[in-house]
């Protein structure tokens, strides 16, 4: 056993879990804050039903995107919804140099009566708001980041899918538009909401994926911008998620940089690990983990359900150790697009294993994936209705 198996249920009391609790205005009292230009160009209904027939992931958007832009002295201005469309910047615009952005990725979600709900977007204004803190960008207003996604599904409504396992990926962001090339904080940032419908992430049940732990890069290091959604932790991945490639893997797995022995997650989605006698655990936040609203929902519902959740620093040797001697039975990565994933093998310098468990990991997708389609009891009022 490690030295830090005392169960905590930090997550159900960050910053980010207490904002996404407080209450938000109904819908209908944020509309119009993002008035709607309309796109003439939009794609006629034929148009759009083929675009939902064969839907993939991040490739088709909508007719339309949400907008503000915020000026040094003058604040957020100029919110609206306004056709989608390219954008026109500088090429000396800082974010292209300096890489100052931020982002989110939420989903809408139909639900069998037609009606259209995301889910705690609270959750993602305040963790949009902590970025920007990180990224020396300017917050946008916690009930505006609502009203954008408010006023976009609206405007887009009809993109929203009705299939099993399908939503409408929504996608803000904010990035430095100021055309200097001087390093400091941009006069001149730029807000946007894009939508793209998307898939089923599994189109057979949920099939494992490989991952290869990589002890030669690291995702962030303490006090870096692991804990911020910014363009650049990915970027930073995109190597040795290729080099995972070339193991034949599916995903790569990052451990921390200071021991280089405890894992941390993939390049996008947290990772836990079930115990034989139930226990779930997970890699404590501690800076360089990204804070995911699927990892704190999951660590509530199964606090919810009875079962311990512990986390805690969870060494590599550890899992392996664990996973050869059964007491770890199951091991999943949990985030947004994929909800929740089974890890089916780790593979790395001097070690690949197969992980066969995956009975935690399917109740847990389809109780979060049941509250999140309006087909399960939501007690913590997770769901807010868009239109
Ligand atoms: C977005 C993200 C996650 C998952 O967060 P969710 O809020 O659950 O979608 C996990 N890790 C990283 C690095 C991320 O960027």
């Amino acid at each position: 056993m490690s030295e830090a198996t005392t169960p905590t249920h930090d997550s159900l009391d960050t910053p980010l879990a207490r904002a996404a609790a407080l209450p938000l205005p109904a819908a209908d009292a944020l509309a119009g804050r993002f008035p709607l230009t309309p796109n003439p160009h939009a794609a006629t209904s034929a148009e759009r039903d083929r675009a939902l027939r064969d839907l993939h992931f991040g490739s088709a958007f909508t007719d339309h995107m949400a907008h503000a832009r915020w000026t040094r002295g003058a604040g957020w201005g100029d919110y609206g919804v306004v056709p989608f469309g390219d954008l026109s910047l500088s090429p000396g615009a800082a974010v292209l140099h300096y890489g100052q952005e931020v982002f989110e990725g939420i989903k809408a979600y139909r639900h069998e009566d037609g009606s259209v709900w995301t889910f705690r977007p609270r959750y993602n204004a305040a963790r949009l708001a902590a970025s920007a803190r990180r990224l020396a960008l300017p917050e946008l207003d916690q009930e505006d980041f609502v009203a954008s996604l408010v006023d976009l599904v609206r405007a887009d409504a009809a993109w929203v899918p009705s299939g099993e396992g399908e939503s409408l990926y929504l996608r803000p962001f904010a990035f430095a538009s100021e055309a200097f090339l001087g390093v400091h904080p941009a006069g001149v940032v730029d807000y946007y909401v894009i939508a793209s419908p998307a898939g089923a992430y599994f189109t057979h049940g949920l099939e494992p994926i490989s991952i290869w732990v990589t002890t030669e890069y690291h995702r962030a290091g303490r006090g870096g911008t692991g804990a911020a959604k910014t363009g650049g932790n990915y970027a930073s991945s995109l190597l040795p998620q290729s080099l995972a490639a070339d193991q034949g893997c599916d995903q790569v797995c990052f451990l921390d940089d200071v021991t280089q022995r405890n894992l941390e997650e993939l390049g996008g989605m947290n990772i836990m690990v079930v115990d034989a006698d139930g226990t779930v655990r997970t890699p404590r936040l501690t800076g360089t983990i990204l804070e995911g609203s699927t990892r704190s929902a999951i660590i509530r519902l199964l606090t919810d359900a009875g079962r311990t959740v512990v986390e805690e620093t969870i060494s590599l040797k550890g899992l392996l150790e664990g996973i050869g001697s059964g007491r770890v039975t199951e091991v999943f990565a949990c985030g947004t697009a994929a909800v929740v994933v089974p890890l089916g093998r780790l593979k790395g310098e001097g070690f690949d294993v197969g992980i066969d468990g995956n009975e935690v990991t399917h109740q847990i997708h389809d109780h979060l994936t049941g509250i999140q389609y309006g087909r399960r009891e939501d007690p913590h009022h997770w769901m807010y209705r868009l239109a």
